[in-house]
């Protein structure tokens, strides 16, 4: 029988790799044996350990790219998890569908979008390809309402503005004192446009 296909996507602070912990730890309670993966440039945790905002966490295998997870196809795993879909490569589709055909369940947890409000690509094709979608949503910094996009802010001239369209789309917080994001609804989440050395808020 092939695998199903289970996914939650949503903005920073949503508690996305809260779900897929809480997955992976029902199938452990029931006896079942799998396996997390999340990439190498996924920088928000050193050690080999997916962690969740609330402190929980599970043991990880670090990957350099999506197609390394194959290495471990014929281990007869009755799950595989990704962690943080968003930093995996355009491949990652394919992987999870060469564990369905094996048999495997596949659980994926990742951002819908980008500060941008743009798609991840590779995010989506597995959301198409899933069985169960799941959308967390997180709560808006702004107004109080379910958020389901991420701000990202920069500061300027000692004050937090929303970032601009032509910024760089990863970018983690903590590296750079100037970057903090924030979850917000679509009504109040912005991006700026840079024009003519004056900030527009589109
Ligand atoms: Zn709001």
């Amino acid at each position: 029988m092939k695998g199903k296909v289970e996914i939650a996507i949503g903005p920073m602070y949503s508690g996305k790799t809260e779900e897929l912990i809480r997955r992976v730890v029902r199938r452990n309670i029931a006896k079942q044996h799998g396996m997390i993966f999340k990439i190498s440039s996924d920088t928000r945790s050193k050690d080999d350990n997916v962690i969740s905002r609330a402190g929980t966490f599970l043991k990880a295998k670090t990957i350099e790219r999506s197609s390394d997870a194959l290495k471990y196809l014929n281990d007869n795993l009755n799950y595989v998890a990704f962690d943080e879909a968003q930093f995996f490569d355009e491949e990652l589709v394919e992987v999870v569908n060469s564990f369905v055909d094996f048999g495997t369940d596949v659980i994926v947890a990742g951002l819908n979008l980008d500060f941008r409000g743009k798609p991840f690509d590779n995010v989506m094709k597995v959301v198409a390809i899933s069985d169960e979608v799941v959308l967390l949503t997180a709560v808006c910094m702004v107004c109080g309402k379910d958020a389901t996009r991420t701000q990202r802010l920069i500061s300027k001239n000692g004050e937090w503005i929303p970032a601009s369209l032509s910024d760089p789309i990863f970018k983690v917080e903590g590296e750079d004192v100037q970057v903090r994001y924030e979850p917000r609804c679509k009504n109040c989440w912005k991006v700026g446009k840079w024009k003519c050395q004056k900030l527009e808020i589109t």
